[in-house]
């Protein structure tokens, strides 16, 4: 095994280096992954244009990671039910494994301060605390879940970062049911990866709708199992969905567009008692208008929704594992670690191109 690893350092927005660093040793309670692919997500892309700056420099990005375990300590092997050689996935936040959150699988609003690829600069020893890189370390309070062999590592590397948040904002928190209609607002990867989740919940229509730029991506959706799919820019989503379900309206509206008036519109298209998760960021605390009348008039539940827990990370391994679904095709884009810079410019969407998801190979 080498001594060191490469990784791609954020010093500052715009600038990323590739440095070494010596490999951690192992203790009874820590491993180390051998990261096999990594997915650029949204929240990389705005770090390294410094649109989001709430997180410490420099830094290892990377928390969308699929790999192999390297090395791992005793007890940690115990706790973790894995061995060297094993394949997992790992959630980006660490878990105390005391605070209330932790205690009940919401590790996200965990306050410790640990984490991969966003909450811990690699200043901070051992140093290895991201994906971007060959080598990640695997602390002591991480959350780490055996995967099998028989994925691609595209599919794989959707797991935690896509379609558990697919399953969370769906299932867990939007109630889904069998028989339900879906309406999802947004083309992006969470959008493509939703209509997954969807589809397994049983919903009977599944709708999806985005952008007249959004058309190349029209037959994936379609394989991935939308029922229809609607050009905004081209058709009136409001009528379309009047005359689609026969005036009843939507069970389940998720956006994840992050655009006012596609919120505006959640409350026209969604049924009466029916329910809004919004997963969309506008960004800043830019406020949205909205006709709040329609919650009441309606009974609407409008439902936030950030990240997942472990339950849905669960499930979403599950969902992969079927490989009933070709997920694996969202990912568009492979980048080796040393062309990060480029792969990070076309996660923006410069260069003419749309990637639904850009993903590095270490
Ligand atoms: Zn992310
Ligand atoms: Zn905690």
């Amino acid at each position: 095994m080498e001594k060191k690893s490469l990784a791609a350092v954020l010093e500052e927005p715009g600038k990323i280096i590739l440095k070494e660093f010596p490999l951690p040793e192992v203790g009874p309670d820590d491993g180390l992954l051998k990261v096999e692919m990594v997915g650029i997500c949204s929240t990389d892309v705005k770090i390294y244009q410094g649109k989001i700056t709430t997180y410490p420099l420099p830094l290892i990005m990377g928390h969308e990671m699929v790999g192999v375990i390297a090395r791992i300590g005793h007890r940690a092997a115990r706790k973790w039910k894995v061995k060297e050689g094993d394949r997992v996935v790992l959630e980006a936040s660490t878990s105390c494994g005391a605070c209330e959150p932790c205690l009940t699988g919401n590790y996200r609003f965990c306050e410790q301060p640990l984490g991969y690829g966003l909450k811990t600069s690699c200043n901070v020893p051992p140093h290895l605390w991201g994906a971007y890189s060959e080598y990640m370390y695997i602390a002591p309070g991480s959350v780490v879940f055996p995967v099998t062999d028989a994925l691609a590592a595209e599919e794989a590397v959707l797991i935690t970062g896509v379609l558990a948040n697919s399953v969370q904002w769906l299932c867990f928190l939007g109630g889904l049911k069998m028989g339900d209609t879906v309406l999802i607002q947004g083309m992006g990867v969470q959008g493509l990866g939703a209509i997954v989740a969807a589809k397994a919940a049983g919903a009977s229509e599944v709708i999806i709708a985005g952008l007249s730029v959004d058309r190349e991506r029209f037959p994936l959706a379609e394989k991935l199992g939308a029922t229809a799919i609607v050009d905004v820019e081209k058709e009136d989503l409001l009528s379309f969905i009047k005359e689609r379900t026969r005036g009843r309206g939507i069970d389940l509206v998720l956006d994840v567009t992050g655009s006012p008036p596609s919120i505006a519109l959640a409350l026209e298209v969604v049924r009466k008692q029916g329910t809004i998760i919004e997963a969309g960021l506008i960004g800043g605390d830019r406020e949205v208008p909205f006709i709040l009348d329609r919650l009441a008039q309606k009974e609407i539940r409008i439902q936030g929704a950030r990240s997942k827990g472990y339950a849905a990370t669960k499930a979403a391994i599950s969902l992969v594992e079927s490989k009933r679904y070709p997920v694996g095709e969202m990912v568009t884009h492979l980048y080796p670690l040393k062309d990060c810079q480029e792969a990070l410019t076309v996660a923006q969407g410069k260069e003419g191109v749309r990637p639904i998801k850009v993903a590095m190979i270490p």
